[in-house]
């Protein structure tokens, strides 16, 4: 299975990005984790991507999409993978349009984790990320609203919504038989 997660930063997607990865078996790309990785081991991509980290916003294009291909390259997502955190625009998803027709292959699903920001809100403060101060997260929510959520739009048809609100297992669930029915 090839999926894209979409969800407002807060969202659980990472969490639920996990627990899909594990029970479909298939590899969990995340760029924001890709990024932090970079950032951590000062690669010429982290030196790039920290200023944008630290002030939530989106890398540049050029920066991301060149990891992205490199990662969806690999030997391990020849049978499938989840995206998480990519594409974040539109612009993006016209590139992950072009890497998979490269390869032959498409996208299955897209999987939308729709929750209220003010809950998202609430569930970040109390997170403690670096990136998790008041006004970064603030940020965070604008771009997603300005920048991301057109995606649902760009899939129309391919999109799957999930009721983000509940436990992890009760998400889960909710996705996985989703996913099963689709
Ligand atoms: P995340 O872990 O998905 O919340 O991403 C953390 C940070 O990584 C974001 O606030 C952006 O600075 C950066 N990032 C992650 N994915 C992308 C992307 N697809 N395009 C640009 N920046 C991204």
């Amino acid at each position: 299975m090839r999926l894209v997660l979409v969800g407002p930063p807060g969202a659980g997607k990472g969490t639920q990005a996990e627990v899909l990865s594990q029970q479909l078996g298939i590899p969990h790309i995340s760029t924001g984790e890709l990024f932090r990785t970079n950032v951590g081991e000062q690669t010429p991509i982290g030196l790039k991507a920290k200023q944008y980290l630290d002030a939530g916003e989106l890398v540049p294009d050029s920066v991301t999409n060149e990891m992205v291909r490199e990662r969806l390259d690999a030997d391990d997502v020849k049978q499938g993978f989840l995206l998480d955190g990519f594409p974040r625009n539109v612009a993006q998803a016209g590139v992950l349009h072009g890497i998979l027709g490269d390869l032959g292959v498409k996208l299955d699903a897209v999987v939308e984790f729709d929750v209220a920001e003010d809950v998202v809100v609430e569930r970040l403060l109390a997170r403690g990320r670096a990136d998790d101060t008041e006004d970064v997260i603030r940020r965070r929510q604008q771009i997603y609203r300005e920048e991301t959520a057109p995606l649902l739009d760009y899939y129309r048809g391919q999109v799957i919504t999930i009721d983000a609100v509940g436990s992890v297992e009760e998400i889960s669930e909710r996705a996985l038989k989703a996913l099963r029915a689709s």
